[in-house]
């Protein structure tokens, strides 16, 4: 799950971690008592979207008058923004961040997260902050500092010593980083994140370190212990229709292609996207139906392939251990009567009652393709989409 930058800022706070003081708001009149709160004469106007790469998009302003605060504020609510980051889609900016404004002298990089190689939390540093990091790991590696932490002993107060010599920072700057990289470990482990990322973590002109941009994500399997972080939860920012899937306990990604695939199991969900592409096919989904999928899971997993109009046609590729081919039948036929089906649908069923699986579909006078192995049905899937261009 992701996190707005307010909201993560928050959440820095609650661990003792200074932040430049800031306000959300949900209207220009908002943005501008919340700017009146602060104390200065600079504030910074940020779009709260769950994506990075506002700067370049337009979505962080530094406004000098409270009347800058409105207009910045006023053009970028109730837009949608796309940045490099963003993956392709438009957010919603629902709210805004009036931020304290401050004078930048350099720009570091500081992150957390699990390294699973190490098997460790890892912090990942850089004097070269604000831009994108994979770059800078990219093309000057020696510039990338990391640290990871020791399972049992925990963050010792040298390491983050060590890393604030590492980053060029003077002796008051890196008694700031410590108390930083502190409260981050704890709050890391205690909320159970994914990760954190502070980027930049400024110098200003002052000296002092400063937080001022913050992503947090944590991980949806430990949501169970933490319900003040699932109210946090902003679902204007995800995708529909995996917001609907999670509702239906389905394993479901969109992707960019055209063959929506519904397959039982991850390891075979995975195989059939790799056997679509070896035929020069594009996915549009991944989606596991689950081992013991019943009829409306099914019909639900179908709805949802079919409510992309980029799906140009559909690769159902069953192997039924404990799920059974009839049920799986049963589903697609149900959800096809729901909404009905104007692309090519391939299918490749294997074990448990499929003869009686393959008898009901035929016997629905649905226009199935019928696939004899997970090549087979690849193959004719992308031959669908073909003739259909
Ligand atoms: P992102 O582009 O989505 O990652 O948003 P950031 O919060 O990182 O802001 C982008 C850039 O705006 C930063 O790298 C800074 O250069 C600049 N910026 C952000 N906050 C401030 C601030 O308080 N003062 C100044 N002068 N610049 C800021
Ligand atoms: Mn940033």
């Amino acid at each position: 799950m992701n996190f707005h930058e307010y909201q993560a800022k928050q959440l820095f706070a609650d661990y003792g971690i200074a932040v430049p003081a800031g306000r959300v708001a949900r209207s220009p009149e908002e943005a501008v008592d919340a700017a009146k709160a602060i104390p200065g004469d600079l504030w910074v106007v940020k779009a709260q979207i769950h994506a990075g790469g506002r700067g370049k998009a337009g979505g962080v302003k530094l406004a000098k008058t409270l009347d800058e605060v409105r207009e910045y504020a006023k053009a970028m609510l109730g837009t949608k923004m796309e940045t490099y980051q963003s993956a392709g889609v438009a957010l919603p900016i629902d709210s805004v961040l009036i931020s304290e404004g401050t004078d930048i002298d350099k720009e570091l990089y500081l992150s957390v997260l699990v390294d699973r190689g190490t098997q460790s939390i890892t912090f990942i540093a850089s004097s070269e902050g604000g831009v994108d990091i994979e770059q800078v790991a990219a093309e000057t590696p020696e510039k990338i500092q990391t640290l990871n932490v020791n399972y049992v002993q925990g963050l010792q107060p040298y390491q983050t010593r060590e890393m604030g010599f590492a980053l060029g920072l003077d002796a008051k700057q890196t008694g700031q980083l410590g108390k930083i990289m502190l409260g981050l470990f704890k709050l890391f482990n205690e909320k159970d994140l994914a990760l954190v990322e502070l980027n930049p973590l400024a110098v200003l002109t002052n000296g002092n370190l400063a937080v001022l941009d913050g992503k947090v994500n944590s991980d949806d399997n430990a949501s169970f212990r933490h319900a003040d972080l699932v109210a946090m939860r902003d679902i204007r920012q995800e995708d529909e229709t995996e917001v609907a899937a999670s509702q239906h306990d389905l394993n479901y990604v969109t992707m960019d292609g055209n063959i929506g695939c519904m397959v039982n199991g991850a390891g075979l969900a995975m195989a059939t996207m790799d056997v679509i592409k070896l035929n020069g096919g594009e996915p549009a989904n991944f989606l596991d139906v689950g081992g013991g999928a019943t009829k409306e899971r099914v019909t639900e997993a179908f709805k949802l392939i079919l409510s992309s109009d980029k799906v140009k046609a559909i690769f159902v590729n069953i192997f039924g251990g404990i799920v059974r081919n009839d049920v799986i039948a049963e589903g697609i036929i149900a959800a096809v009567k729901d909404v009905g089906v104007k692309v090519p649908v391939i299918v490749r069923l294997e074990g448990t009652k499929v003869e009686e699986g393959k008898k009901l579909l035929k016997e629905s006078g649905l226009a199935i393709i019928a696939a004899d192995d997970i090549n087979d049905g690849a193959r004719k899937a992308v031959e669908a989409v073909k003739q259909a261009a």
